[in-house]
């Protein structure tokens, strides 16, 4: 079947217009701040920066103030967006965030959206997503979840440690998948609750220190401990937060991949910059071939992933689960992005380790890419196992 990936002129002009935004307004915010917002004064700066260019939001449904754009959409704005490590949080579609929005328009009750997603939308709040708990519990493999809660009178009790907490730091509230039925190792059972930040149940332990920094809200350790909530807290059905869990994380794989390909996009036109002003040897860098190798290579990795990110959107968009699609576009992206901005670190030479240009930070921030959203080593397994599976079916036919 053919399929037609071009930008409706809606989406174009709309990311034309992100472009404009991410280069005259957030690149030189992300200059003085070194690629991180460390306070919500530069949040609510980027954020009312964004809304004043009429490009802010652009996954949320128009009745939540946003734009409404398919997935495919979303490829072409969030790589715009992606182009400073702050364009994401400009426009509100950073992690976790976006995924979140993404979720519970998908599957929250009418008063959950209005209580929860409303002011998330609008940037009001922010949130996070509480999956992974330290050994020997969820990580690679979410059916290892030990966080559990029990039934009592009106509500659930919530009991559980996790870890790597992307944004809990100053959220209004946690999505937590705690397991409701089964043992750990078991593959259903698990359940969402929505719990609030003001929950005494729901403490913070600490901030982990991490190589990256540019993820609002830091990465954090938090523990479940005699929370109670409200029946009305659970997001969805009970036992089915595994299946509401690939809701998210399908989407959410492939919206990782499009503002990590921005940044690609950036450290590539950093690289090129340099390679078309900087002599050696009587040679302009872009003129030796061992650097033309080295610009070339990155086009590829770019254009590759571009194409891998569009046809996996392009599934979603048509309702399929995109599994194998999306695994394949993940596993690829994020190794793309690691060897395109460390081939510019290498093209700039000094440089390019300097805190002159931002290509340093953005190493540090590429490379967890390569273990959240599913290692590749899990996406490769479950890749190759799939494709096993097809041919066994193809051989008892
Ligand atoms: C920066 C960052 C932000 C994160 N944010 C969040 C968040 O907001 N919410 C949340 O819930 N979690 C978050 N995580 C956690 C992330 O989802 C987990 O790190 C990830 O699922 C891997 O789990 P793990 O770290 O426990 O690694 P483990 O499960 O211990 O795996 C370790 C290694 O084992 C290897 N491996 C795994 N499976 C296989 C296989 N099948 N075959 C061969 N080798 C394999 C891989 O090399 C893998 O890296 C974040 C992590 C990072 C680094």
């Amino acid at each position: 079947m053919a399929v037609d990936l071009t930008p409706t002129p809606d989406v174009a002009d709309l990311a034309r217009r992100t472009a404009e935004f991410v280069r005259d307004v957030v690149v030189p915010i992300e200059e003085r701040t070194g690629g991180v917002a460390r306070s919500e004064d530069v949040r609510i700066e980027l954020q009312r920066a964004a809304k004043d260019a009429g490009v802010f939001a652009p996954h949320v449904a128009p009745e939540y103030g946003g734009h409404g754009l398919d997935m495919r959409g979303r490829a072409a704005v969030f790589e715009e967006a992606g182009y400073s490590l702050l364009g994401p949080l400009a426009l509100n579609i950073a992690a976790p965030d976006e995924g979140n929005m993404h979720m519970l328009e998908a599957i929250a009750t009418d008063e959950q959206k209005e209580r929860y997603l409303r002011p998330l939308a609008s940037g009001e709040i922010r949130s996070c997503f509480a999956m992974t708990e330290p050994a020997p519990g969820a990580g690679s493999d979410p059916s290892a979840l030990t966080t559990y809660a029990e039934r009592e009178e009106g509500g659930w009790r919530i009991e559980g440690r996790k870890w790597f907490i992307t944004g809990a730091e100053g959220a209004g509230f946690a999505i937590c998948m705690a397991r409701t039925s089964g043992k750990p190792g078991e593959a259903g059972g698990a359940t969402m609750f929505l719990v609030d930040a003001d929950n005494p149940g729901m403490k913070t332990v600490r901030h982990i220190d991490t190589l990256d920094e540019s993820l609002y809200g830091g990465h954090i350790e938090l523990v479940f401990d005699n929370c109670r909530v409200p029946d009305d807290a659970v997001l969805g059905e009970v036992d089915e937060g595994f299946r509401y869990a690939q809701v998210r994380l399908g989407p959410a794989r492939m919206t990782h991949c499009m503002r990590w390909l921005g940044i690609a996009r950036r450290a590539q036109d950093i690289a090129v910059a340099r390679a078309a002003e900087r002599e050696v040897f009587g040679s302009r860098l872009g003129d030796l071939g061992m650097v033309q190798q080295m610009i070339a290579d990155n086009e590829i990795d770019i254009a590759a992933s571009r194409g891998l990110i569009l046809q996996a959107c392009w599934e979603l968009d048509q309702g399929r689960s995109g599994s194998q699609s999306t695994a394949i576009a993940k596993t690829f992206c994020a190794e793309a992005v690691w060897r395109v901005v460390d081939r510019a670190v290498q093209i700039c030479g000094s440089l390019g380790i300097s805190g002159d240009v931002l290509l340093g930070r953005f190493l540090r921030e590429v490379r967890p890419f390569r273990i959240y959203d599913g290692p590749s080593e899990t996406h490769r397994w479950a890749i190759a196992r799939r494709v096993m599976r097809r041919h066994d079916a193809e051989a008892t036919r």
